[in-house]
């Protein structure tokens, strides 16, 4: 992060000719086990990760803010007066202003200020660099006015943010652990109550390894609200509100009700999927604090295959990647990260061995697709820091 934090204080000199006066990081994230329960009531279980979305910024002497991008070489302007209304086309910027439009919302008014964004956090590759341009801007809010959210509060006008403004209507995952990591653990969220828990993950032997497939298929755009609707129809056949509340006991009790209907079969594919994954989540939690990396491990590849099968939300070139970590030596358990068809895998790996296995892995996924992965070692980090305030976040 230093190294980022250093590059965007000396681009922000260089382009508005003074020091930065505020700067804050906000990192990315990894979902470690827990796919699409999360619209289910059930368990995530993500990690935030070392790539940052860093602001610098300074004070302005104009009414609104002037903001620049290094990721899209382009400045915006936002408007800090509370009159900003959802844009018809989202643009980056989307982001930014709905953040700052709920925060004034919410009783805080930043004076104006000029700022710069820098993102080692890859723009739409899947690991949330969305989520922590909004937290980066909550965060560099906190830091202009000296007031405080709560953490819960912050998360939650970042997601309505991304809602309202970016449109997109994600869950709370991204936002929490953006806002509230820390440095050696993950966070086992529940997103019925919205009660995260810290759980140590802070063996320096292991490392999570994660690897861009550098494919996202076109899809039709109904396989997300395909899903949401097989599951709600699943927990109607189950008598449950929401499949949180089923066992894997009373599905199986009701399949030749399932049997019944025409998509009984898919829906029951979908809920089993759902239902296994939750207790895979909260196991894995478990296991990670008494360091069960096999099991761990083990876990991981059953929620591969529960995706794959199951939810029927992966893709060749994924599946491919979780193939050949399984064979690699030093690989722990690896499966696919994120909402599907595409993007990442996510692999426990030992540490020592991390370099290797990726030159291995990115050498057979080459020779089997022809595509070049990307890929980077990461630790559980820190979520949201204003630089020199490291109480934020923790
Ligand atoms: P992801 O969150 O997986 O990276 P999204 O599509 O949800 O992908 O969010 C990516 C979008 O967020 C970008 O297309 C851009 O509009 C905005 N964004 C994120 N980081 C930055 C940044 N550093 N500079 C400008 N825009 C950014
Ligand atoms: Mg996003």
């Amino acid at each position: 992060m230093k190294k980022l934090v250093a590059e965007t204080k000396s681009k922000f000199l260089k382009k508005y000719e003074t020091e930065p006066v505020w700067i804050v990081a906000v990192p990315g994230r990894v979902n470690l086990i827990g796919e699409h329960t999360d619209y289910n009531d059930g368990f995530v279980f993500p990690m935030a990760i070392e790539r940052y979305t860093v602001i610098a910024a300074a004070p302005n002497n104009a009414a609104d803010a002037d903001v620049y991008s290094v990721n899209k070489e382009e400045s915006v302007t936002i408007k800090l007066d509370g009159s900003a209304t959802p844009p018809q086309t989202v643009v980056w910027s989307s982001y930014i202003q709905g953040v700052v439009q709920n925060a004034v919302e919410a009783g805080f008014h930043p004076m104006s200020f000029r700022a710069i964004i820098n993102s080692s956090v890859p723009l739409e590759g899947g690991l949330s660099s969305s989520a922590s341009l909004e937290v980066a801007t909550a965060t560099l809010i906190e830091a202009i006015t000296g007031q405080k959210f709560d953490p819960v509060q912050k998360a939650l006008l970042c997601q309505k943010a991304e809602h309202l403004f970016a449109k997109m209507p994600c869950g709370i995952m991204d936002q929490f652990i953006s806002a509230m990591g820390r440095e050696g653990y993950a966070m086992l969220l529940d997103c019925r109550s919205r009660v995260p828990k810290m759980i140590p993950f802070d063996d320096l032997d292991i490392a999570v390894l994660i690897i861009n497939s550098n494919v996202k298929h076109q899809l039709t755009g109904s396989e997300y609200p395909d899903r949401r609707r097989q599951c709600e129809k699943a927990a109607q056949l189950l008598g449950v509100p929401m499949l949180r509340d089923a066992t894997l006991r009373q599905l199986e009790e009701v399949q030749s009700v399932f049997n019944k209907e025409p998509d009984g079969n898919i829906c029951f594919r979908r809920a089993r999927h759902i239902i296994t994954e939750n207790d895979r989540t909260v196991d894995m939690a478990d296991e990670i604090i008494h360091k069960n990396w096999k099991t761990c491990g083990k876990l991981m590849y059953e929620s591969h295959v529960s995706m794959r099968d199951d939810f029927e939300i992966t893709c060749a070139e994924i599946d491919i990647l979780v193939e050949i970590a399984r064979s690699t030596d030093g690989v722990i358990g690896s499966r696919m990260t994120g909402g599907g068809f595409g993007g990442c895998t996510v692999s426990l790996v030992k540490s020592s061995k991390a370099a290797n296995i990726s030159k291995v892995i990115s050498k057979q996924y080459k020779t089997k697709t022809g595509i070049e992965p990307t890929f980077f070692a990461t630790r559980p980090a820190q979520g949201a820091l204003i630089l020199g305030d490291e109480s934020l976040g923790k």
